[in-house]
C-alpha cells in the first residue's frame, strides 16, 4: 500500500478492509480456523502471518470505563463529539454518523485532512453491542498511522481470532501482550506513542517505534515498526513522507469513537 496523499492513504485501507473480510479463504483444521499456516513467518519469531495457532493472549481486566480525558492544553482535538471537519472520506467530508457524542462507522474509512509526525494519541473507542459475527468479523475497525500502521481495534471480548489480529495488535506484526478489552458497548481508550519510521534517499535511515496502552493496560512496548500493514503478508517498509494523516477504518462494522486528540512530539524545551 503506498502513501503520500490522502487518497492513496484512503485507498490503503480501503484495500486492506476488503483484504480482512476474506475469512472464506480461512484453513479448515480446527487450530489454523483462527488463521493462516500458508503465509510467511515473521522475521525474529517461529509464527506465521495470521498464524492460527499462536498463543491467545492472556486476558486482563482492565476495569471499568472512567469519564472522557480531557485534552492536555497543547493537544489538537481532532474530535470533540459534535465536530468532522478535520476528517475527510473516500469523496470528500466525513460519512460517519454523528450523534450523542460520538461518531460512527459507515460509507468508508476516513482519514484526517491534516498530517502529524511523531505524536501521542489518544482516542476512545466502542464495540457494537450486541456483538455480531465472529473473529475479524466482529467489531473490526483501526486505527492507522501515517494512513498504513494498523493498531487494530477489534472486539476481542471472548472473540478468539489470529493474535497478531487481536485487538490492541500492530496488525499482523505483533500480537497485544495481553487481552485488556472491556465488554462491546464499553468505552475504551487508546494511548498510542508513536515514533515513525524514516528514510533518507527512499531507504530507511531510522527505525519506527509504537507503544500502546489499552484501557491503561500496556499492550505494545515500544515495538519495532516492520512496515506498513498488509493482509496474510509480511510488512512491507516502504518509504512515506515526514507526515503522515491519520486514518480510522471502516471494516463495515459500526465501531463508535470519542474524544480523539493527537499531540505531535518535539524534543525537550531543555534539551
Ligand atoms: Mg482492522
Amino acid at each position: 500500500m503506498n502513501k503520500r496523499t490522502a487518497a492513496g492513504s484512503i485507498a490503503a485501507l480501503v484495500l486492506a478492509a476488503a483484504a480482512g473480510l476474506g475469512l472464506s479463504c480461512r484453513a479448515q483444521d480446527a487450530h489454523a480456523n483462527l488463521g493462516y499456516q500458508d503465509t510467511p513467518i515473521i522475521p525474529g519469531t517461529k509464527w506465521h502471518v495470521h498464524d492460527g495457532t499462536r498463543p491467545q493472549p492472556r486476558v486482563v481486566d482492565p476495569g471499568p470505563a472512567g469519564e472522557p480525558v480531557k485534552p492536555p492544553s497543547d493537544a489538537i482535538v481532532l474530535f470533540d463529539g459534535q465536530d468532522t471537519s478535520k476528517w475527510r472520506g473516500e469523496k470528500g467530508d466525513c460519512p460517519w454518523k454523528v450523534e450523542n457524542g460520538y461518531m460512527e462507522a459507515r460509507q468508508g474509512s476516513i482519514t484526517t485532512r491534516d498530517t502529524f509526525g511523531d505524536c501521542q494519541l489518544h482516542l476512545e473507542f466502542c464495540e457494537p453491542t450486541p456483538p455480531r459475527g465472529n473473529g475479524q468479523g466482529r467489531g473490526n475497525s483501526g486505527v492507522f498511522l501515517f494512513g498504513v500502521y494498523e493498531v487494530q481495534v477489534l472486539d476481542s471480548y471472548d472473540n478468539p481470532t489470529y493474535a497478531d489480529g487481536s485487538c490492541g495488535a500492530l496488525y499482523g506484526q505483533y500480537p497485544p501482550l495481553v487481552n485488556a478489552c472491556r465488554k462491546p458497548g464499553e468505552w475504551q481508550t487508546y494511548d498510542i506513542i508513536f515514533q515513525a519510521p524514516k528514510f533518507k534517499d527512499g531507504k530507511l535511515s531510522e527505525d519506527g517505534y509504537l507503544t500502546v496502552l489499552q484501557n491503561g493496560v500496556l499492550v505494545q512496548n515500544h515495538v519495532r515498526i516492520m512496515g506498513q500493514t498488509g493482509h496474510r503478508v509480511l510488512p512491507n517498509m516502504a518509504p512515506t513522507g515526514e507526515k503522515g494523516p491519520l486514518g480510522l477504518q471502516d471494516h463495515g462494522n459500526p465501531v463508535r469513537y470519542r474524544n480523539i486528540w493527537i499531540r505531535e512530539l518535539r524534543p525537550s524545551d531543555a534539551s
